[in-house]
């Protein structure tokens, strides 16, 4: 393949478009900011031909756009919908890292605004002599091969911005608050405490669907609110439903019992009317509150026409190829990559593999940008290992990982006491 930089104007910045701030698109800004700093320093000892020797004016300029200020740590959610106190934990303002303190923002909230000059005064911000990085607080509304179109928070005003590269982290939206809309800390902690009182006077609650949300969130509510029926429906006869193994499944069943939370399984909802849900076998079920989270869907409603008719699976994930660029059957588009949970790939997905696919990709743009071909790829099918965890009943951590299945395995209690908030603002503060 070729790269895009090779016809390129030296005097022209390269644009790097980064969709979505959090596990993937943050891992890029960082991996990225790091791979560009040691490229510049390489070049100023003459030991690298990259992107800064085809001429000083070549600069890297790294676009984040992301609605949200800051980080918001998805992992921790179901115990955040039961208390706006640990809510309170799990939003982190981009602010407060390091390394994504922004040389520009561009947001229509005059306060976000200020944000870049307070970094720019700051002596602990890094150097950044290889690129720029800046933050747009907007929406990405439409992709297509060069250039996006994004709308600004606040205002709602609409723009354009063209791209050498563009990689989609846009993830995941669920049953809403699962998926919150807060574009900060205090409006998140604020949707956070709306969930808790909407349900906080009801006797019984009814969770329908077992998945990873279901499975927390009925084990937060019984664990938080010990006085209230929890029932937590699901149309199979084991949980979760991913594939994994059947030791795993049956701790995480005993874990959920041995909390009192009160399981149906073999159980479909038919409907849901004055306080009771009908079962599709005539069964009713008294249910004061009742929280559906059998929804997910892939933040790609952006995709141009193109795009979507090439790249987007029957499934709605985006087909990759194994260097995460865009590829289906023969078709190609080298320089539009997608990570993290949009990717169709044949992994559960998790926050670790957003982060490692960011680290990948980073490391293919540097290569491209050096005129060389792609050559970071993504683990063979035949090797990716089939992991998890859950935070169960009593708060216990259920997990098959390498193929060992434990509960309350010590170091995973100790990662799961912050939901790994800790271990990601360290890493975000040290390059
Ligand atoms: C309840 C729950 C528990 C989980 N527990 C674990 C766990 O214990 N361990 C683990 O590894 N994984 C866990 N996961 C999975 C993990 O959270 C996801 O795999 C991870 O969030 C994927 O990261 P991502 O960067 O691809 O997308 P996301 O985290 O979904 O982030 C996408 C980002 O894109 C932004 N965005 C969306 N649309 C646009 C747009 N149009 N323009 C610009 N920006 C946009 C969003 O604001 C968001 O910041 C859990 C998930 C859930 C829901």
């Amino acid at each position: 393949m070729t790269s895009s930089t090779n016809s390129k104007d030296n005097r022209k910045p390269i644009n790097i478009l980064v969709i979505g701030g959090s596990y993937g698109g943050i891992a890029v800004l960082n991996q990225l900011g790091k791979l560009l700093k040691e490229k510049e320093t390489k070049t100023e000892t003459g030991e690298s031909d990259g992107v800064s020797a085809r001429g000083a004016a070549a600069k890297v300029v790294i676009t984040l756009v992301e609605p949200k200020n800051g980080f918001l740590n998805v992992i921790g959610i179901p115990r955040c919908m039961v208390s706006a106190d640990f809510a309170s934990t799990q939003f982190v303002d981009f602010e407060s890292f390091k390394n994504f303190k922004f040389d520009k923002v561009i947001s229509s909230d005059a306060e976000t605004a200020k944000i870049a000059a307070r970094s720019n005064s700051d002596s602990s911000k890094p150097d950044r002599t290889g690129y720029v990085l800046q933050w747009i607080q907007a929406k990405v509304t439409k992709l297509e091969e060069s250039y996006a179109e994004y709308q600004m928070e606040y205002s709602g005003e609409k723009e354009v911005i063209d791209f050498d590269y563009a990689i989609i982290a846009s993830g995941r939206d669920r049953t809403y608050p699962v998926a919150p809309k807060a574009r900060s800390k205090k409006e998140f902690v604020d949707e956070m405490q709306s969930f808790v009182d909407s349900f906080k006077d009801k006797d019984v609650i009814s969770i329908v669907g077992a998945g990873a949300v279901g499975i927390e969130l009925s084990s937060e509510i019984k664990l938080h609110f010990p006085e209230k029926q929890v029932n937590l429906i699901h149309p199979h006869a084991t949980l979760p439903p991913e594939p994994l193994s059947d030791d795993f499944k049956s701790k995480v069943v005993a874990s959920l019992e041995n909390a009192g939370i009160k399981l149906l399984l073999n159980t479909r909802i038919a409907s849901e009317a004055d306080g009771f849900l009908t079962t599709t076998d005539g069964r009713q079920i008294r249910s004061d509150f009742t929280f559906w989270t059998n929804s997910k869907n892939n933040n790609l409603a952006f995709l141009g026409d193109k795009i979507r008719k090439s790249y987007l699976s029957p499934a709605g994930n985006l087909y990759v190829n194994k260097f995460f660029q865009l590829s289906y059957n023969d078709q190609t588009l080298p320089n539009v990559m997608g990570i993290g949970d949009v990717v169709e790939l044949p992994i559960i997905k998790t926050a670790g593999w957003a982060m490692y696919m960011g680290s990948l990709v980073s490391q293919n743009i540097i290569e491209l940008l050096s005129g060389n071909e792609v050559s970071n790829a993504m683990i063979a099918s035949e090797d990716i290992p089939k992991g998890m965890l859950l935070v169960g009943g009593n708060a216990d951590i259920i997990s098959q990982n390498q193929g060992k299945i434990e509960v309350n395995n010590k170091e995973f209690v100790e990662l799961y006491k912050t939901y790994w908030v800790d271990r990601i603002v360290y890493s975000y503060n040290n390059a």
